[in-house]
């Protein structure tokens, strides 16, 4: 008997064992590559974004070791996928290059259950075409059965951030015939990196936004072979392989075009193939030579579209025609999402509106965690350290913080130090959302002290205190000091004294526990409390109390 019991544990053993063994290549694969083989120095900085949304199992936040390639990804999902078959699940990864600049570049790869073709998808080249980075947004939080996607929405930020079509240096989408190593213009590590991303893809679509509508012949002045609304760009129509094999643009720019146009009712709006025949001695855009899409099919062999879609339309209908044309050529190529992303232009309106929505801005002051809402300013000592932590909105991509004065464009996550005042811009891409005046000042005046899990913190009139779900609240005391008898500090939903219910509430130690739901803000979340600080009996301040 004992015998048996010993071989069915050691049979135990070596099957859990193995199923270790099988289910390693799944999660030793990390999230955020450090140096994913790219050999350029350039890539040296990278990291993972902090609340990037990802609640997926397999997205870390550790690098992987130096000379992985990119492609590794693919390669062990290869190999995950014949061990393990149906365990396997569609797979997201983040990487951040250039971090905290205003060149930060965010790329989201997703490995489908199924082999397929990889599209890589840029928007965002230039930054006065805003339908290119909100419709690419769209499609980095997808799940794919099939095939692959490089998501990378927001190619040049410091032009969309500017909201114009020229970032740093000019024009990012004439730098593709650059050398690799030009040292003069800062673009080009971008330039590098995209170049570095179309190597290892199959398909290439860049979106835009142009001007009035692509005809092949003169119609009128909105609508002619200048103009660059509603097509499908090709460099050629087909393009010679040196191994004697060809690339068909134009057939599968021509399919494509058929789908998009199959859900697009309003003819003036339906898409065209617009060869811009761009190596061509007669072309009419031969500045297109130096263009992300002709260096894609010239150097790298791939089918590489350009999507144009007009400026003649709203913001959502400009996301709702992309989202066509990108679904469409998702569609072409056999890529099968979970979901398709949407392209009901009201629908599109309501989520980017959404998108938008701000609440406030998590900081650390001295160590202490709490919530500013717009309209609020930012008290500090001087020489307190400040960090800003979060962004209170629905999802956290296109979100950037700009402490002015200090050329810092993503200031989210770091720590800074003030002698003077300053300022904190919010924006959503390149649109102001909110603005917070910061103010380090020798004596802080009007302020709540209060013990904060063993940390003295300060809050002022109308802050939030964020109190973790195990963490303890002690109030201290008023400031400036006033007769302790003539001021009272009442959290309303905690009674101190349980014998006599004075609303004096300084003292106690207060954990979330201890809180009358029936009194919170937010009813039925039950986290948002008030303290009210009264002075013979009128109010003179709040402070609120923030359970997270
Ligand atoms: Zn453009």
């Amino acid at each position: 008997m004992a015998n048996h019991r010993r071989i069915s544990i050691i049979t135990g053993i070596i099957f859990l064992g193995l199923l270790l063994l099988l289910l390693f290549p799944l999660f030793s694969q990390k999230g955020c590559p450090e140096g994913t083989g790219y050999s350029n120095p350039l890539f040296s900085q990278k990291g993972c974004p902090e609340g990037t949304g990802y609640s997926n199992p397999f997205f870390h936040k550790r690098g992987v070791p130096k000379g992985r390639s990119i492609l590794t990804p693919f390669l062990i999902k290869g190999v995950a996928t014949k061990l393990t078959g149906y365990l396997i699940k569609s797979r997201r990864r983040v990487e951040e290059f250039f971090p905290g600049t205003n060149q930060e570049v965010k790329v989201y790869s997703i490995f489908g259950k199924r082999k397929g073709p990889t599209l890589l998808v840029f928007g965002g080249i230039q930054g006065d075409e805003p339908g290119g980075y909100l419709a690419a947004d769209r499609y980095v939080g997808l799940n794919l059965k099939k095939g692959n996607l490089i998501v990378v929405p927001r190619l040049n930020l410091a032009a969309i951030l500017a909201q114009k079509r020229e970032g740093l240096t000019g024009d990012m989408n004439r730098k593709f015939a650059l050398p690799k190593n030009i040292q003069q213009d800062p673009d080009i590590k971008v330039v590098n990196l995209a170049r570095d991303l179309i190597a290892n893809a199959d398909y290439i679509l860049n979106l835009h936004q142009g001007s009035g509508f692509y005809s092949p012949i003169w119609i009128n002045h909105q609508r002619n072979p200048l103009r660059w609304g509603q097509c499908n760009v090709i460099d050629a129509f087909v393009f010679d392989l040196p191994n004697g094999e060809r690339l068909e643009l134009e057939s599968f720019a021509q399919n494509v075009v058929r789908r998009i146009n199959s859900k697009i009712q309003d003819e003036n709006y339906h898409f065209l193939v617009n060869n811009t025949n761009t190596g061509d001695k007669k072309s009419l855009h031969k500045e297109q030579r130096k263009s992300l899409t002709y260096y894609a099919l010239t150097q790298k062999h791939k089918i590489a579209l350009g999507i144009e879609v007009t400026k003649k339309c709203s913001s959502p209908q400009a996301v709702a025609y992309l989202s066509i044309a990108i679904n469409s050529v998702l569609k072409e190529l056999g890529i099968a999402p979970e979901e398709f992303p949407g392209e009901d232009p009201d629908s599109i309106a309501e989520e980017l509106k959404k998108n938008e929505k701000f609440s406030g801005l998590k900081v650390k002051i001295n160590g202490c965690e709490k919530l500013i809402i717009p309209g609020q300013n930012i008290f500090l000592k001087i020489g307190e350290p400040l960090q800003i932590l979060n962004l209170e909105t629905e999802k956290s991509r296109g979100w950037y913080v700009n402490l002015v004065n200090s050329g810092s464009y993503n200031a989210l996550g770091q720590t800074y130090w003030f002698t003077k005042d300053n300022k904190l811009l919010i924006h959503k891409d390149g649109k102001l959302i909110a603005s917070f005046e910061i103010m380090p000042r020798s004596y802080l005046l009007g302020s709540l002290e209060v013990n904060l899990d063993g940390r003295v913190c300060r809050f002022h009139n109308q802050e939030t205190i964020l109190l973790p779900k195990n963490g303890r609240l002690r109030i201290l005391k008023v400031y400036p000091e006033k007769d302790k008898n003539k001021v009272k500090v009442n959290l309303k939903g905690f009674i101190g004294n349980k014998g006599y219910n004075d609303g004096e509430d300084s003292g106690y130690v207060i954990s979330a526990d201890d809180l009358i739901p029936k009194y919170a803000l937010d009813y039925p979340e039950n986290t948002f409390y008030r303290i009210e600080i009264s002075e013979q009996g009128n109010l003179v301040g709040e402070v609120f109390l923030k359970l997270t």
